[in-house]
């Protein structure tokens, strides 16, 4: 066990500002959360918005929608490589998982193995996943079908804030979501944004999401006393406490189909009092340290061809090999540095769900499980931290540096991918 300075691998901090705001907030009530919805629509240019205790209730809820809406269909095409919480969802929605397998050197999908996909009158869903935020093919997905009953969902839970040539990603899809989880881009402890244009879609959501339980008083106590937990635990100085407590279970993957679903109270909405700003800041800092990482790291994916660097809540490094990854992780456990793997196995190989795959392979994705660690880039990473991990990396000889400022990066990314 680590005593002392030890990094968090992702952290979106709420701050003591933000948790007045909070309280403020639950004083107010549902004004709050109009306020909050609101924003949302305005800022990303959509007529309805819903907000849930979770990217997992939100996700739950479009499905559930959907299939009230096309009850004949009950198959939802994910990434073969995703979070856990996705499969997590379309099960408790009463659907049933498809997987596709990632394209080579990408996080998006195989998409010479979809299109036949699409072709059968089950699917239901399709969900276009932006890793890290980085951008997914939405508008090629969107060209590949025109059967009306199948919905292009975006999972942007990882991507608010993040942009493709100029559109806001979690606009693009018919409907898409975020995760206001902490970790991600934005937090409000937990929370989910749901964002559509589509009228009646949204009738049927709003018809789910009527139904849903609020918040009960103890809830909410919880919540407020893990909003304080988080803005004193995920600093460097003191996460090595967290971290050291394992029924705290940080880091763990877990499949669980078991999650409430729930409307968000007008505490998480009052934590988002400034969330634009929040944001933006976030955006910066990360951009900054992706552009960094870029120019330091070399991963064995492909190039980078945009000049402008995505704002990621971790930055992918696909390392030479298995071993290469374990040695890097044990390292960087020994000094703190917040490298972290990311999911821990593909999606056909979940123990409470790889029966229904039995038999299928998703080559690509298992090379990213097997392979893929992920770089801190949020505001409590240090210049310290920065050559620290760089030279861990140098020392290892897996991954090798290149001279600073040199813009000639190979780290995985998605921008590759044509606009066809
Ligand atoms: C975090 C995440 C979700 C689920 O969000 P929660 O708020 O944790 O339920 C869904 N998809 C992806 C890609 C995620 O990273």
């Amino acid at each position: 066990m680590r005593i002392g300075r030890t990094l968090p691998p992702a952290a979106s901090p709420i701050g003591w500002k933000s948790f007045f705001h909070g309280l403020v907030g639950l004083g107010h009530g549902e004004k709050e959360l109009e306020r909050f919805k609101g924003e949302f629509c305005s800022y990303f240019g959509k007529r309805h918005c819903f907000l849930v205790s979770s990217g997992k209730a939100a996700l739950t809820l479009i499905l559930r929608a959907l299939k009230e809406r096309y009850p004949g269909r009950s198959e939802v095409i994910i990434p073969a490589y995703t979070c856990y919480s996705v499969p997590s969802a379309i099960v408790r929605a009463g659907l049933e998982i498809r997987l596709c397998d990632l394209a080579e050197n990408s996080f998006d999908f195989n998409y010479e193995q979809l299109a036949p996909m699409l072709e059968s009158k089950r699917v239901l869903a399709v969900l276009s996943t932006h890793l890290f935020g980085l951008p997914a093919n939405v508008a090629r997905l969107q060209g590949m079908t025109d059967d009306p009953e199948i919905t292009v969902i975006e999972d942007a839970a990882q991507a608010m804030g993040s942009e493709y040539r100029g559109r806001q990603l979690g606009t693009l899809g018919d409907v898409g979501f975020f995760s206001l989880g902490r970790g991600k881009a934005l937090s409000t402890v937990e929370g989910g944004v749901i964002l559509t244009n589509d009228n009646s879609l949204a009738e049927v959501i709003q018809n789910e999401y009527g139904s849903l339980p609020e918040y009960t008083a103890t809830d909410t106590l919880k919540l407020i006393l893990y909003a304080v937990a988080l803005n004193l635990l995920m600093h460097p100085w003191l996460f090595w406490l967290p971290k050291s407590l394992p029924f705290l279970k940080l880091g763990e993957t877990i499949y669980d189909t078991d999650f409430s679903i729930k409307k968000l109270t007008s505490f998480q909405a009052g934590l988002g009092r400034y969330w634009r700003n929040t944001l933006a800041n976030s955006k910066q800092i990360r951009s900054m340290h992706v552009s960094n990482w870029e120019s330091v790291i070399t991963g064995s994916f492909t190039s980078t061809q945009e000049s402008t660097p995505y704002p990621l809540i971790r930055f992918p490094v696909i390392t030479d090999s298995h071993q290469a990854a374990i040695s890097i992780m044990r390292q960087s456990e020994d000094a703190g540095l917040g490298i972290a793997w990311s999911y821990p196995t593909a999606i056909h190989r979940i123990q409470q769900i790889c029966d229904q795959f039995r038999g299928l392979e998703y080559p690509n994705a298992v090379f990213v499980v097997q392979r893929l660690i992920t770089l801190p880039v949020h505001q409590y990473l240090s210049n310290r931290d920065v050559v620290a991990i760089a030279r861990l990396f140098s020392k290892t000889g897996v991954a090798p540096l290149r001279p600073l400022k040199k813009n000639n990066s190979r780290t995985i990314n998605n921008r590759s991918n044509d606009e066809s």
